[in-house]
């Protein structure tokens, strides 16, 4: 664990954004962190993988013309586990607040619905574990923020040990060994690189080296959601995090371009977004019709 990541040299232009540059006076807190107004001043792992999926769908999103339907139970189950490990405090909010969600017919002495009772024996997979006891110590849902290449860019990390050189985020998945389809590379791949886990990592690490002048190696801690869950702790090859980096320092001029309406959006015409928005204009062969 003690494999000392690179240092990756960033190289940032002054002023090349004129919007970020302008709004970085605004203040990021745990409260605005999910909002659309933070989002308009500081890039996500979350918001950039929207626009390298469909720009058109990202940008609606962006600018709150579209809301796409969303889980909110899965969100919700991945929350309950999220608050538990934070503190009791935030566990107990995190219950009150929700509890029309949480509890059959919204009612606490009815108890909790199946979900969440699988998130309890989630949390108890983990919690039964003297090595994650010992391991996932230090500040829990730590804000970070800072710049990549010219662009502000804001992260939260679950848990945070600069003491150890060391943070850690906790991912709840179906199946850790499930193998995923990746279109570009043509290959399976792992839940981590599916969701882009390895991108999400290599940010927060150049984030946490800015505002706290450390470097961390981060972990994933992924729990399953079968019956009997699975777990597993993941560390992330350098290289992949120095690809990563170089993909958000090829692709992040194109979106900010678009995001400040100076290109137009590229539709991918498969989401839900451009499935939405479409309309008859041209007709297609049938031997001509994409297969994804
Ligand atoms: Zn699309």
């Amino acid at each position: 664990m003690n494999n000392r990541s690179k240092v990756t040299k960033l190289t940032t232009t002054k002023n090349q954004n004129k919007k970020n540059s302008s709004t970085t006076s605004a203040t990021l807190t745990t409260e605005n962190y999910y909002s659309l107004e933070s989002d308009r001043v500081w890039q996500s792992k979350t918001r950039f993988r929207e626009f390298e999926d469909c720009e058109a769908a990202a940008l609606a999103q962006l600018e709150g013309r579209w809301n796409p339907d969303s889980n909110v139970e899965v969100l919700l189950v991945g929350n309950y586990l999220h608050s538990y490990f934070e503190s009791k405090e935030a566990h107990q909010r995190f219950l009150e607040e929700n509890s029309k969600a949480i509890y059959k017919y919204g009612k606490p002495e009815k108890g909790i619905k199946s979900s969440f009772r699988q998130a309890d024996s989630m949390i108890d997979a983990l919690e039964a574990d003297a090595n994650f006891n010992r391991l996932y110590q230090g500040e829990k849902e730590v804000v970070v923020k800072g710049e990549l290449y010219g662009v502000q860019w804001k992260g939260k990390i679950d848990c945070l040990n600069l003491d150890r050189g060391m943070f850690m985020d906790l991912k709840t998945v179906d199946d850790i060994h499930k193998k995923h389809w990746d279109v570009d590379s043509h290959q399976y791949v792992s839940f981590p690189l599916d969701r882009s886990y390895d991108l999400q990592m290599a940010i927060y690490r150049e984030l946490i080296h800015q505002q706290f002048d450390v470097w961390c190696d981060p972990y994933i801690i992924a729990v399953s959601k079968q019956v009997v869950p699975d777990k597993g702790i993941y560390s992330i090859p350098d290289y992949l995090m120095q690809e990563r980096l170089g993909q958000v320092e090829m692709d992040q001029p194109r979106i900010e371009s678009v995001i400040h309406h100076e290109e137009e959006p590229i539709r991918c015409e498969h989401c839900d977004y451009c499935r939405l928005t479409k309309t008859l204009d041209e007709v297609i062969p049938i031997d001509e019709i994409e297969l994804y």
